[in-house]
């Protein structure tokens, strides 16, 4: 079926996760590394510049070990094989980044003057809002972060509200506008996942569609192999292999249209096994058979120049077609057809002629400028095969036939 495909839901998920890998790495790094730099500068005279850089590195290699771990489930594709582990693994990582920040800004509240206070919340929101670009991929990835981050920081403010004068009305609005990232993240979240299972579905299909294609023309190709085989066997005799009456037939006509247009001669000879019967009669049907097939092959090897056509024309009788040939060129076929079936000696102990087998020859020759309809050429070679069983077999009568052309 190509009409509907869903991805299935793990699919879905590996693809979400790879691409939050993928984009979200960098991002992730280069957001909290401006964040780290920046409370740096602003925490060191309070702290001392040696514990602020001791807490940077802290950060810092978390920050690495991060992006290594997501580098690592992204070469070695554990987001395909292991997705609910590497899910995980992000999800903690995302609440061990928030809580720091919180825990940094709780502490700075209680150390540094509340216009530093303020900047560095600035700084949370800023980082935290950066990360609502992870929320259109994985939403809980970047609710961790929120629920870590900027809610503790928000309740910590409505709880601590008279130590200074804006705290609660800070508080509440961090709540706010924590509500309110929540609602744009599950907007873009629900989009995004669409437009994802969207795009698998475009692609399974185009490849079906290929697939399907694919196998459309394999099946073509079979057919159009299996209608080409079907042609030829009806064009070819099951015994000898040779071509079979019909094909004679057509290209006998063929052939006397092409040498009336091309003025060429052509000569056409009919055989026929002589005393067959009685070979059949004395060693049985199937060795008449191999015989058959045996002067088949000989045929073959005496009219094996282009153009040159050889068929069984029934029974124990064939018709060899010879383009371009004259009466000398027939007879010269004839001859060596004749000696090459004495050369092999096939042995026929009942015939009257020989001790082996022979054949009877009749020959037409169509010399240029004149020509013959068909019937009559069957006729006149039919006649020519007749006489020579009639004046004693194993030999060939010619015919000089064809009426003048105009
Ligand atoms: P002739 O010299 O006058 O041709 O004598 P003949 O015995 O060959 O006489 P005819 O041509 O009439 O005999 C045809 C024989 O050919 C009869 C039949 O047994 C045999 N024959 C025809 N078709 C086949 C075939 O497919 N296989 C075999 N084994 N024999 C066949
Ligand atoms: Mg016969
Ligand atoms: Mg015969």
């Amino acid at each position: 079926m190509i009409y509907r495909r869903h991805i299935p839901r793990e699919e879905l998920f590996s693809a979400q996760l790879e691409l939050l890998m993928q984009n979200g790495r960098l991002v992730m790094v280069v957001t909290h590394l401006v964040g780290v730099v920046a409370v740096v500068a602003m925490l060191w005279p309070y702290i001392g510049l040696n514990n602020a850089l001791l807490c940077a590195a802290g950060f810092l290699i978390l920050l690495l070990v991060r992006s290594l771990h997501m580098s690592n489930a992204l070469v070695g594709g554990r987001y395909r094989s292991a997705p609910r582990s590497v899910y995980w693994q992000l999800i903690l990582g995302a609440m061990a980044t928030g809580a720091l920040w919180a825990g940094i800004y709780i502490w700075a509240a209680q150390h540094v003057p509340v216009s530093l206070q303020h900047v560095l919340l600035l700084l949370i929101i800023a980082i935290a809002s950066f990360s609502i670009g992870f929320a259109v991929i994985i939403r809980e990835y970047f609710l961790a972060q929120i629920f870590t981050s900027l809610w503790p920081i928000a309740w910590w403010c409505i709880a601590h509200y008279w130590q200074q004068p804006h705290n609660l009305v800070i508080g509440l609005s961090l709540l706010a506008f924590c509500a309110v990232l929540m609602l744009v993240c599950n907007q873009n979240y629900a989009t995004f996942r669409n437009l994802i299972a969207m795009n698998w579905e475009r692609e399974h299909t185009a490849q079906e569609l290929g697939n399907l294609s694919g196998s459309l023309k394999n099946r073509n190709r079979e057919l159009s192999d299996a209608r080409q085989q079907l042609a030829n066997l009806a064009n070819v005799d099951e015994l000898t292999g040779l071509g079979n009456r019909r094909l004679i037939n057509r290209v006998l006509q063929q052939e006397i249209n092409r040498a009336r247009r091309g003025n060429t001669h052509l000569s056409v000879i009919m055989l026929d096994v002589d005393n067959f019967k009685s070979y059949n009669d004395t060693f049985g049907h199937p060795a008449g058979d191999v015989v058959l097939q045996r002067l088949g092959g000989l045929m073959r090897r005496a009219c094996n120049r282009a153009g040159e056509v050889v068929a069984r024309y029934g029974g124990e009788e064939f018709l060899l077609v010879l383009p371009g040939a004259d009466k000398e060129a027939a007879l010269h076929t004839a001859t060596r057809l004749a000696e090459l079936v004495r050369e092999e000696e096939i042995p026929h102990a009942a015939s009257d002629v020989a001790p082996y087998i022979t054949l009877s020859q009749g020959v037409v020759s169509i010399a240029p400028r004149q020509t013959m309809h068909l019937p009559d050429v069957l006729h006149s070679v039919d006649s020519a095969l007749y006489e020579a069983k009639r004046t004693g077999r194993n030999r060939w009568v010619v015919r000089e036939g064809g009426s003048e052309l105009p």
